[in-house]
């Protein structure tokens, strides 16, 4: 198979999904390769959130917060089978770091940055609605404040993202394994691997949205390029028994870290931890210091409930080498290019399901010299997507 195309995505989670979804919407040609399945690696093992991000706050990510409020708002409008509002409760006890006033803060803060009418605001529940909190532990409780942000099914919204991509006319390659790619006068030339052999394809510009592997995939770039040093740190989640019938409950784990028991799909998911990662990122699995850890955070909280483990996973984020414990990292989407002028290739470090859009936006910004001048066909912001 050969062929040209303005643009070459190469990985079909959901930064890539969205990269091909934003260029085809812009008007472009688009081939994507995508080596194993859409959505068959971080983007169907998150926490399936579309928030802010409360917790950025105190680390004063502002723009990343409000971003990520301004996208959970498009999603809710233009995704509403798969993107929902849920109540999110902050339970406050004598032993959390965090006093009531602070939360109260941080959620007046949240709750400008975010446009949700009045009443999804937040407010502190009455001591009397306690016990109806899906067993939560009363002992020692201060108070409990609840608030408003998204679930969604993130592996859905990935695939319901690249059928948008591929309505507007973008081509998708699975199993379509990306092996190197050459730079040419007028852009680059790509090879792959399908079922069916080996292929070549040209195009103007590349996006490089391999997630994990994302270094991997920049080595088989000729020119070389320098990659961003990073570290993968896995995080884990498990699925319990029985439903939560009230919503999202935000805990704090022993250490301190934050630690979400969220329904899932008739039943509980709680997550994450942060262990840092080597190896192959196919191999990625929970451990067993994970679960127990996971565990021991959920019976602390709801100490009368089932703790029956139905499933778990765990997924990789991508976070640029720094010093300092990885839960307080910034979390930005980091963006790279090629030497060219002008550029012709962006590589994507990070960011988040709930800012894809506005992610690939940005990735499209920066090669948007090296391509074509088009007519757009459609705008993201208001595209619908379906399960
Ligand atoms: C534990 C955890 C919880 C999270 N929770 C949330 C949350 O609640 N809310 C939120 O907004 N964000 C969350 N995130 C962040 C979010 O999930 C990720 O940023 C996002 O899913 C990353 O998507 P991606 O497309 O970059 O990578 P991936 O989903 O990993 O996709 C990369 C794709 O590239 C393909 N690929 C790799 N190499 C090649 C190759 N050579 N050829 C072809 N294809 C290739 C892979 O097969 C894969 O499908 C979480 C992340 C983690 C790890």
């Amino acid at each position: 198979m050969t062929g040209q195309y303005d643009l070459v995505v190469i990985g079909a989670g959901i930064h890539g999904a969205g990269a091909a979804q934003a260029a085809a919407a812009a008007g472009h040609s688009v081939l994507v390769l995508e080596q194993a399945g859409v959505a068959s690696a971080t983007s169907c093992r998150s926490s399936k959130l579309i928030h802010g991000g409360l917790r950025y706050l105190e680390s004063g990510q502002f723009n990343l917060v409000r971003e990520s409020l301004r996208e959970r708002d498009i999603l809710l409008r233009v995704a509403p089978q798969l993107v929902r509002l849920v109540p999110f409760h902050i339970p406050v006890y004598r032993h959390t770091a965090r006093r009531p006033w602070q939360i109260r803060a941080g959620l007046s803060l949240y709750a400008m940055l975010g446009s949700l009418r009045r009443q999804a605001w937040f407010a502190a529940l009455p001591r009397a609605q306690w016990g109806a909190l899906d067993g939560l532990a009363t002992e020692n409780l201060q108070a409990v404040f609840r608030y408003h942000d998204a679930q969604t099914d993130d592996a859905a919204l990935t695939q319901a993202v690249m059928r948008s991509a591929q309505s507007l006319g973008a081509e998708l390659v699975v199993p379509g394994e990306f092996l190197g790619a050459q730079r040419t006068a007028k852009g680059y030339a790509v090879r792959y691997r399908t079922p069916q052999g080996e292929a070549e394809s040209h195009c103007m510009a590349l996006v490089n949205a391999a997630g994990p592997w994302i270094n991997s995939v920049l080595a088989g770039i000729t020119p070389q390029l320098p990659a961003t040093p990073i570290e993968l740190v896995q995080g884990t989640h498990i699925v319990l028994d029985g439903p939560l019938q009230r919503g999202v409950y935000y805990t704090e784990a022993e250490d301190g870290r934050a630690v979400f028991v969220m329904p899932w799909r008739g039943m509980t998911l709680v997550g994450t931890t942060e262990t840092r990662f080597h190896g192959d990122p196919a191999q990625v699995r929970p451990q067993n210091t994970e679960v127990e850890y996971l565990l021991r955070t959920f019976r602390r909280y709801f100490p009368e409930r089932d703790a029956r483990v139905r499933d778990q996973f765990a997924g990789l984020r991508v976070l640029p080498l720094a010093e300092g414990a990885v839960f307080h990292r910034p979390r930005e989407t980091l963006y790279t290019t090629d030497a060219a002028s002008p550029a012709r290739l962006v590589s994507i470090y990070g960011g988040k399901l709930t800012g894809y859009r506005a992610t690939a936006q940005k990735a499209l910004a920066l090669l948007r010299p090296a391509l074509p001048r088009v007519r757009a066909r459609a705008d993201t912001a208001t595209l619908t997507l379906s399960p």
